[in-house]
């Protein structure tokens, strides 16, 4: 009888650690808690295992807070950049209901 030979590589498991790359792609900057978002928008939350990913906003300028669970483990990456409307000039600014 024949029998598929064990533990070798095959060209099929040489590439699953690139699919299994952590998404978003390694190219994307990461932040940690205590780092200012550069830009507002639309965030990606990954944890240290205790939870799955999840997407939150962060406003430009504020610092990114740390986990209640894994602390300091968890990061962030942008996922899509939105201005925060009280940051968008033509929003932004006291008496924008005055203007006619
Ligand atoms: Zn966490």
């Amino acid at each position: 009888m024949l029998r598929e030979p064990l533990g070798q590589p095959t060209a099929e498991a040489w590439h699953l650690p690139l699919s299994r790359m952590p998404s978003p792609a390694r190219n994307h900057q990461y932040f940690s808690p205590g780092d200012k978002a550069p830009v507002s928008g639309i965030y990606r939350a990954e944890h240290d295992g205790h939870r799955a990913d999840h997407n939150i906003t962060a406003v430009r300028g504020e610092e990114f807070p740390q986990c209640r669970k894994c602390k300091t483990s968890v990061r962030f990456s942008l996922i899509s950049g939105a201005d925060y409307v009280r940051h968008d000039w033509d929003f932004a600014g006291p008496g924008i209901s005055l203007v006619k």
